[in-house]
């Protein structure tokens, strides 16, 4: 066994910290070390403590005075999408139609897609996430290409094949049967190859039709263990068409209810205008809402209203996300700061500390992957991110006047990017470091 000892000033979260003094809500070393057996974390905590259980062949890693966290987490994103990103000037429909559709259609050509998924991966590496949740094009050759990509990386990620079969240009088209089919054969050869996760992907209820939306359901129930990732409740246009499409529906919600795609691993990406008849359906069923800021202040989509549904009766779980291309940054701390602010307008506000759990903990609770991924905790994958909090000459400046790890959290997430994350241990291994090296 090849062993690894990290040495820094160590956090990671046990539970959602109520207050920004809920210390019992995390662990905090400020000599704290981590060791790696290959590619788990044997044990964390004081250093001292730590290093006694270390072995003669150890090697030993100084990251002070540098913070080491569970790498990062992003719940929603689309890898074909890099050259989507930026795209000026229009809302949901008409980016989709405008500048997406076209650009995923160049994924049929599994180079294409081979490349951009190495060159995506990087871009998670380089930002300290460790882990994504990916939808890729409709296109069997873009799944198999993020998936041999994620394999050889050894990341824990989890993606699929889009479905869709209407209301989208030829050369970004499935059918029913042959989505329904490259799905089963994408599960059969990579869900639970090596670290590597399948999601069923139907894209959203415009581009799939009622039968398309039939198999998905099947796929569903087949799969019980799988995840399931769509997109709710995003703009008010879209809600009208969905609303059109599926006249029968209470409201968008109602349309995946009826079809099964509710559930525990199901991940719903937005879900910004949802009545209260929504949420609870969403809450009872323990599905996910996937809170992508960057993405719904630059689509114009709307204010995700974070703490009310936290807070209310029948509280929804949360995940937090990228949604690149839709989004604008491939960094989980600008996602996060982004947050803050679409939060502040809501009036309310989320502490450093909630933020950093939400995009560690947080993310693999949501995710039902919490005993895999998110924390420290002994005998999880050792995924680490390591952040510099004195990165630029503008944080070594305000860092002056930090007194405080709520402040120091607090400056990461408002000025920090992927020049703060200084390495990132994918399974245990030097994963930004490597990708420099190459
Ligand atoms: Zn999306």
């Amino acid at each position: 066994m090849t062993s690894i000892l990290l040495r820094g000033r160590t956090l990671s979260f046990e539970r959602w910290p109520q207050t920004i003094d809920d210390h019992s809500a995390w662990r905090y070393e400020e000599d704290g070390g981590v060791l790696i057996g290959d590619d788990r974390i044997v044990a964390a905590g004081a250093y001292a403590d730590v290093e006694k259980q270390a072995g003669e062949a150890v090697r030993k890693i100084d990251h002070r005075p540098h913070l080491l966290l569970p790498g990062f987490i992003d719940a929603h994103a689309h890898f074909p999408q890099m050259q989507v990103i930026a795209s000026y000037g229009a809302e949901l429909l008409d980016w989709l139609n405008t500048y997406t559709f076209p650009e995923e259609k160049k994924f049929a050509n599994a180079q294409h897609g081979r490349r951009i998924a190495r060159l995506f991966l990087d871009e998670m590496v380089r930002h300290g996430t460790t882990t994504v949740v990916a939808y890729c094009s409709v296109h069997k050759a873009s799944a198999e290409a993020f998936f041999a990509e994620s394999h050889d990386r050894n990341m824990l990620n989890i993606a699929g094949k889009v479905m869709m079969d209407r209301n989208a240009p030829e050369g970004v088209l499935d059918t029913p049967q042959s989505g329904y089919d490259d799905t089963k054969a994408l599960i059969k050869e990579w869900h639970g190859k090596g670290r590597q996760l399948y999601a069923i992907t139907p894209r959203f209820a415009i581009t799939s039709s009622p039968q398309q939306m039939e198999m998905a359901g099947a796929l569903c129930r087949e799969h019980p263990d799988l995840h399931m990732q769509t997109h709710l409740s995003e703009n008010h246009a879209e809600i009208a068409f969905t609303q059109q499409l599926y006249p029968w529906s209470r409201d968008y919600t109602d349309v995946y209810e009826h079809y099964g795609l509710l559930g525990k691993k199901s991940l719903f990406g937005h879900c910004i205008h949802l009545s209260e008849r929504e949420a609870d359906a969403l809450s009872n069923s323990g599905s996910v809402a996937v809170f992508c800021p960057t993405s719904n202040l630059f689509l114009g989509s709307g204010l995700f209203d974070y703490q009310r549904y936290r807070k209310r009766d029948k509280a929804l779980r949360i995940a937090a996300a990228t949604d690149v291309g839709g989004g604008t940054n491939y960094s989980m701390l600008r996602t996060m700061d982004e947050g803050y602010k679409v939060i502040a307008l809501n009036g309310e506000k989320l502490n450093p500390f909630q933020s950093f759990w939400q995009i560690t903990r947080g993310n693999a609770e949501a995710l039902s992957a919490v005993e895999r991924i998110g924390t420290l905790n002994e005998g999880t994958d050792a995924d680490v991110v390591v952040l510099d909090a004195n990165a630029t000459p503008a944080m070594r400046l305000r860092m002056e006047t930090v007194e405080t790890l709520a402040q120091e959290l607090f400056l990461l997430l408002t000025l920090g990017d992927d020049r703060a994350v200084r390495e990132v241990y994918v399974a245990g291994r030097a994963a930004k470091t490597d990708m420099i090296a190459v």
